[in-house]
């Protein structure tokens, strides 16, 4: 048998300081772990494993994986202008609330924040204006995606909207079919028709309607 490695009471890992043994942890599959209990630098005392202090591993409570990750972020942003900028931070609640909901992905190119900022900047972008998705559904993509007003953004997730497959197969989400048939000259009650499901298309368009 090996002779265990003798623990260094105040012996210190970066800025991790030791203060005692705990007792040896048994993992699920029978395999000892021995534990120490340590002080870091932040005054957080926590229990770590002797192993992963040794090798280096384990080298705070977390305050130190934390602060590099905040520096690096502050680096990006001080190296790309956007230092603490609203736009910034759109982009970061946009990711956010993506992995929150169901069915809501953003488009893979606005994961680099520069493609993000210039669409934003060639879409009416303000720092009175929120992120809107059309009918406060989909994906965030530059399709589905405009600057509001968050008046608007809240009324708009209690309103009917219709999503337009026009002729060419390219589509459109709007909130105003009378509008939208005018302007195309089509017959609403047509169009009506189609949404429901007692007509295939109109004109060569096709039409969905949603209830927020
Ligand atoms: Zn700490």
């Amino acid at each position: 048998m090996r002779k265990p490695v003798p623990i260094q009471i105040g012996k210190r890992f970066t800025r991790l300081v030791v203060l005692k043994e705990q007792p040896t942890h048994i993992t699920k599959s029978g395999n000892k772990v021995r534990k120490v209990q340590v002080k870091c630098d932040c005054g957080i005392i926590k229990e770590v494993g002797l192993r992963d202090l040794l090798s280096n591993k384990t080298q705070s409570c977390g305050c130190l994986h934390k602060e590099i990750h905040s520096k690096y972020l502050d680096n990006y942003r001080l190296e790309s202008g956007d230092y603490r900028s609203r736009l910034y931070d759109c982009w970061i609640s946009m990711k956010r609330r993506s992995k929150s909901r169901k069915d809501c992905n953003v488009f893979k190119g606005w994961l680099s924040f520069e493609v993000f900022k210039k669409w934003a900047l060639d879409n009416g972008y303000t720092d009175q204006l929120v992120l809107c998705r059309n009918g406060d559904k989909g994906d965030y993509e530059p399709n589905n995606c405009r600057w509001d007003t968050q008046e608007n953004n809240v009324k708009e997730r209690h309103e009917k909207y219709w999503t337009i497959i026009k002729p060419c197969g390219s589509f459109v989400t709007i909130k105003n079919l009378s509008k939208f048939c005018k302007e195309h000259n089509l017959s609403q009650s047509n169009m009506s028709s189609v949404a429901s499901g007692r007509l295939s298309h109109h004109k060569g368009y096709k039409v969905k309607k949603y209830e927020n």
